[in-house]
């Protein structure tokens, strides 16, 4: 049975977590939690002149935001913020915009944080925004020196990257999770969470359902020996916590205190579930790389990015179908092994064809990726016949692990979130939706479920086809 220290555990009080830890860690896997502290609470922005005082070596604190206002009461978050800490510091504060209204996690934008680092000689950076605006001001704080105090206000609870030590950025065209550093310390306010836009708010909600996915991707890598990060312990801080929120989404809907709490404990434990692993698959599966094939065509369509959360909360659901459906009806006596392992010609025609047309860098990119994952995969040949064995065995835990479908659907309608792509912002089209879908599996080293249906041979458009008339039966999909 798990540690109840992790099932419950508490992210505001990290020496306790990392005692429980240690304590679930025999093969000493686990990597370090390097936070100072994280304040989930109300009237937390009154606690920053005293966190930058206890963290910074002088006066001179570099603010980072994007552009989006945001609220406290009546006014505007931002400029309070300002104002209460030039009081006592001498505070620069840099305005990150885009030329296309939404902020990318590219180098470029990251080269301006460190030049107003260097320029302002800063001794402490305090990153106000989203995701965008914590992995850019973590990427770039970890260029100049991990020893820079880097403080993040979380204004919203829309995803999970608050709290790890990786940064989603955009490395020629394609999303890459890069080891950059920790916040040293996270504050969220929740009289800030609770004015935030509600569609931010699901969007983070809609993040962590992928907790419902990507820890089974990331059990069944493990298994056929395509990862070897899997850990319990980031899992188990996940589960009952989620399970909890999950139950009670329709209060998410009333902007409930207590739920909106709830969800900034799970999006924060799901950034440390991450952070302990070493890398992202706590968090990210299947549902994940359906969302980062949306966003690598969105440049090329020109059309801004949806919420990141909101879009892997519908590829949750069809992750979820597409669990349900390989443990209802794969029968492994009936697999042809040899046919599981094309060739290398093979798969490089198909990873170019998949992704010629947002780019031959692109291409190239997915293909570097995807050739090393190809490589692994027949080298674990093995272990993957030994799996085929004990194919029922592992069926019995994985199935213990997954939501059915039609309840995540329903909770989602309950908490009011979108569970379609036509009803993200902007909407995304039916065509572009099929694409990613069918191509996910292409576009990196990271070997998920997907992975293993193309392989047996099932990923293709008609089954496809059958997720989206499933999805179709629960309300969801396209
Ligand atoms: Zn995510």
């Amino acid at each position: 049975m798990a540690d109840q220290r992790l099932v419950y555990a508490d992210p505001c009080d990290l020496d306790a977590l990392r005692q429980a830890l240690a304590d679930n860690d025999p093969e000493h896997k686990l990597c370090p939690i390097q936070m100072d502290r994280i304040y989930i609470q109300h009237q937390a922005i009154e606690l920053l002149p005293d966190i930058i005082r206890e963290h910074a070596k002088g006066p001179k604190v570099l603010m980072v935001t994007d552009a989006t206002p945001y609220f406290r009461g009546e006014r505007s978050l931002k400029e309070e913020i300002y104002f209460l800490l030039s009081r006592t510091f001498d505070v620069r504060w840099l305005v990150l915009d885009n030329h296309d209204h939404v902020l990318h996690a590219v180098d470029e934008e990251s080269q301006k944080i460190q030049q107003a680092i260097r320029a302002h000689e800063a001794d402490c950076v305090l990153g106000i925004g989203g995701g965008t605006v914590t992995d850019l001001c973590k990427d770039a704080t970890h260029a100049v020196s991990d020893e820079m105090p880097l403080i993040i206000v979380q204004t919203a609870l829309s995803v999970n990257a608050f709290s790890d030590g990786i940064s989603i950025m955009l490395k020629n065209g394609v999303k890459s999770s890069l080891p950059t550093r920790y916040p040293s310390v996270l504050v969220v306010d929740l009289d800030v969470i609770k004015q935030a836009p509600m569609e931010r708010n699901l969007a983070g909600y809609g993040d962590v359902m992928a907790t419902w996915t990507a820890p089974v991707d990331w059990y069944l890598a493990y298994r056929v020996g395509m990862n070897q990060t899997y850990n319990d312990p980031s899992c188990d801080i996940l589960r009952t916590q989620n399970a909890q929120l999950l139950d009670q989404s329709a209060k998410l809907a009333q902007r409930d205190p207590e739920t909106l709490h709830l969800l900034a404990r799970v999006l924060t434990l799901s950034g440390l579930a991450m952070g302990i692993a070493g890398e992202s698959c706590p968090a990210s599966g299947t549902e994940h790389i359906i969302t980062h094939l949306l966003d690598m065509s969105a440049d090329r369509q020109g059309r801004d990015v949806a919420f990141h959360g909101a879009q892997v909360s519908i590829g949750t659901i069809f992750t979820a179908i597409a669990w349900e459906i390989l443990l209802s009806e794969f029968d492994p006596s009936k697999l042809d092994l040899d046919a599981c392992y094309p060739s290398e010609e093979e798969m490089h025609g198909k990873v170019q064809e998949a992704f010629q047309w947002i780019g031959q860098e692109v291409a190239d990119e997915c293909w570097s990726g995807y050739q090393k994952k190809l490589a692994s995969w027949k080298a674990c040949r093995p272990r993957f016949e030994d799996l085929l064995a004990h194919w029922d065995e592992l069926k019995a835990e994985l199935q213990k692990q997954l939501v059915a479908p039609e309840y995540l659907c329903k909770q989602m309608h309950a908490a009011g979130a979108p569970t379609r792509y036509c009803q993200m912002t902007p909407p995304i089209d039916a065509k572009t939706a099929r694409w990613a879908l069918l191509n996910c599996h292409l576009y990196r080293n990271r070997f998920t479920l997907s992975d293993l249906l193309y392989y047996i041979g099932w990923w293709k458009e008609d089954f496809i086809e059958r997720l989206i008339a499933r999805a179709e039966e629960l309300d969801a999909g396209l």
